[in-house]
């Protein structure tokens, strides 16, 4: 059961001064899977997502990535909590190198070019992808030889995903990676997401764009005010498939008609009866992603 988890968390606690950001999250990640975290600004996702890289520590509670914690592996265990001889500090490469992290804008390297910088990142991997390859994939074959400060927003954005997955992580985390991309950037992002997760890398992400969540993430955790309050599919969250439909329709002389319906199949048939065919601009919908998240989180 362990083995087919990627991430464990439990009872995850992380305060800074008074303020505290995450205030007992438990948060499980199956191997191979898409999993994005959502919530609002402050609730707490770049925190607990900080921890899991290793890179902060944490308060209090239990941390599995890839079968490590990463505070041992990294040696920044949690402060008053005994150290484990099982877990060497020398794993840390080797944890490392399973690990790939697309952190909120970096993308900038100086007079180095785009395929310059990506083969030096390769080097860092014991068993690198091909640099060019993973500059074609992540879409800047065109600006592989333009020097990274030329590069737009997206395309510096694009940069960091390819620095992200060189080292074919097992494990990827990236931090709001389509933040400035066009709408075709973002669809062809969400490609090469498919593509990772289909050749069985387990990601995690962190997005406020619920359409973003909804078309990639296998499950969504919503977490607020440093709790998670629900993990579950994105077509299953807050109940969403139980909900009212809504239908709307024009009467014949053009007025806009609206009703909520638990049986929307027998409403429509009802309504084609009565218009003898075709209902005049007839949709049924049922609340979208972002409707039942910004519920949840009491907006
Ligand atoms: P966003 O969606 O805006 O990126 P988030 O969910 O990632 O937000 P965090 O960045 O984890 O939220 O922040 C959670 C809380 O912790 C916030 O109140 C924030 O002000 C605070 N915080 C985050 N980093 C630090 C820090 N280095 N020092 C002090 N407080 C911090």
């Amino acid at each position: 059961m362990e083995d087919e988890l990627a991430i464990s968390v439990r009872g995850l606690r992380k305060a800074y001064g008074d303020n505290v950001a995450v205030a007992g999250v438990d948060l499980d990640v199956r191997r191979g899977e898409v999993f994005a975290l959502l919530g609002p600004n402050g609730a707490g996702k770049t925190t607990t997502v900080e921890i899991l890289e290793g890179y902060r520590q944490r308060d209090a509670g239990e941390v599995s990535v890839l079968g490590s914690d990463p505070g041992l592996v990294l040696g920044s265990r949690p402060r008053g909590s005994r150290g484990s001889s099982r877990t060497p500090r020398r794993g840390a490469a080797d944890w490392r190198s399973r690990v790939g992290i697309v952190l909120q804008g970096t993308g900038e390297f100086d007079e180095l070019t785009v395929a310059e910088v990506v083969r030096h990142f390769s080097g860092f991997y014991p068993e690198a992808d091909d640099p060019d390859r993973v500059v074609e994939r992540v879409g800047l074959g065109a600006k592989a030889n333009a020097r990274t400060h030329t590069l737009s927003g997206g395309q510096k954005r694009r940069l960091d995903v390819a620095l992200g997955i060189i080292g074919r992580p097992e494990l990827l985390f990236l931090d709001e990676p389509t933040t400035g991309f066009d709408p075709e950037a973002r669809r062809e992002f969400w490609e090469l997401i498919r593509d990772l997760a289909a050749a069985g890398t387990t990601i995690v992400l962190t997005t406020h764009y619920l359409d973003e969540a909804e078309s990639l993430a296998d499950r969504v955790g919503v977490i607020a005010a440093g709790r998670v309050i629900e993990v579950a599919p994105p077509n299953l969250l807050g109940n969403r498939q139980d909900a009212l439909a809504t239908v709307s329709w024009r009467t014949p002389d053009g007025t806009p008609e609206t009703a909520q319906s638990a049986t929307p199949t027998a409403l429509v048939a009802e309504l084609a009866a009565r218009f003898g065919g075709e209902v005049p601009g007839l949709t049924v919908t049922r609340p979208t992603l972002e409707d039942v998240y910004l519920s949840m989180i009491g907006h």
